[in-house]
């Protein structure tokens, strides 16, 4: 390995560092034991073996920890105010989510109290619930807006994900999801509110969005519809995201292939032909098994994703609804539980795949030249630092270091503290 100058700061003796570049390490996850990750302004500047790290004023113990680049949460719902507990109640009693929403509840509530939440109380649930990720051991985190239904309320809630993610030192990458739901207003006016997104919406939010997301399903948006308001936003610079048969086939899958979306997301009921569609168009299949449990749905046809070499990432979904569930590592646990993913298949779905699900190769991977965030994972307690123990467990995953950009964000137990004082 040929030698750099000193680094910033030097992370040595990680007993198992999942690099997730097989062509560098080998195996599926490119492992490399007994490992050190040099770091630079704000990049990675070394990876390899402990004995032969750089030399640096930093250096952080790695001892009984699994490394893993910072996870990516690659779809999420995370700006909103109200809570929908009580629907819990509601839908434990036999209420079924799709009734809900019909009857004016799940989205519309949370709309409502978006709506009446002030910019700080918008800033301030996102910027918890990116807090709450971050001691996870998530770096990057989407947040879709689709609360506010109307161009200021839209706005509104994409500015808020940015402001939060600064706030919080999370990288956030913001999607436009106006395709939420028909709001309370236009329920008997549904093409004025799709037109109200193409000439209001869309012009409104172009500049605080990185993607457009449209929710094609029964209860939601017509193929037709979400076509419309898809094909407009990739004309207007956005990178394209579908939320596809999850509740019935609605043939949104194929037509975010025919679109060339970066990413078609839940997927529970999509035809198992329209898989090799996906992969040549090289569209991510993002699976949200939170949802799955939630909502009592069954597993995407992973055999047919996986035959035809389709990256598949996992994520939470987080929503007040739906998924209330913001642990990814809980969430890789229950893509192999819920749809008989791989323990490699979770952890790629979790990082690397779920960057390209964002559009961004350099994340989710530990490579010389990608931003330098790092995460050290403790594993359960009485298990060994492996891999396979992080994702046999659904609870008791422990970040001990959390690195963003070189930058230390979390320390739960004072190694990064402690090396900088043997400075
Ligand atoms: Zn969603």
């Amino acid at each position: 390995m040929v030698g750099i100058e000193a680094a910033d700061m030097v992370v040595v003796g990680i007993e198992r560092l999942l690099t997730m570049v097989a062509s560098d390490w080998g195996g599926v996850l490119g492992v490399v034991e007994g490992a050190a990750v040099a770091i630079r302004d704000g990049r990675i500047a070394w990876v390899g073996t402990s004995d032969q790290a750089p030399s640096s004023p930093i250096i952080i113990d790695g001892a009984g920890c699994v490394g893993v680049p910072g996870l990516v949460d690659c779809h999420t719902h995370a700006v909103w105010a109200g809570s929908r507990a009580g629907e819990w109640r509601a839908r434990l009693s036999g209420a079924s989510y799709a009734e809900i929403l019909e009857s004016g509840g799940g989205i519309h509530a949370t709309v409502r109290a978006t709506r009446a939440a002030t910019d700080r109380a918008l800033v301030d649930g996102c910027a918890a619930r990116l807090s709450a990720a971050l001691d996870r051991g998530i770096t990057t985190i989407e947040v879709k807006s689709g609360y506010g239904l109307t161009a200021h309320d839209e706005r509104r809630c994409l500015v808020a994900a940015r402001r939060a993610g600064q706030q919080v030192g999370v990288r956030v990458l913001t999607t436009f999801l106006g395709a939420h739901t028909v709001p309370a207003e236009h329920r008997a006016t549904r093409e004025a509110y799709v037109r109200s997104i193409l000439q209001e919406q869309l012009p409104a939010v172009r500049e605080v969005a990185d993607f457009a997301d449209a929710f094609i399903d029964r209860g939601a948006f017509t193929l037709d519809e979400g076509a419309r308001v898809l094909r407009a936003a990739a004309a207007a610079g956005l990178g394209i995201k579908v939320h596809a048969e999850q509740l019935s086939v609605t043939g949104a899958a194929a037509l975010a292939a025919e679109l060339g979306a970066v990413s078609v997301d839940h997927l529970e009921r999509m035809p198992p032909e329209v898989a090799s569609e996906l992969a040549r168009a090289g569209t991510v299949a993002v699976l949200l098994p939170g949802a799955c449990l939630y909502l009592g749905d069954p597993s995407p046809p992973i055999q047919a994703l996986r035959a035809a070499g389709v990256p598949m990432a996992v994520a939470t979904d987080l929503n007040p609804g739906s998924s209330p569930i913001g642990d990814l590592w809980a969430c890789a646990t229950l893509s192999c539980v819920l749809m008989r993913l791989t323990i490699e298949e979770a952890l790629l779905g979790i990082t690397r795949n779920a960057a390209l699900a964002l559009g961004r190769p350099d994340l989710g991977v530990v490579r010389v030249g990608a931003p330098a965030d790092l995460v050290l994972m403790a594993p359960p307690a009485g298990e060994p630092a492996h891999e396979d123990a992080l994702v046999q467990r659904l609870d008791g995953h422990r970040a001990e270091l959390v690195v963003v950009g070189g930058r230390v964000a979390r320390d739960r137990s004072g190694r990064a503290a402690s090396a900088q004082k043997l400075r």
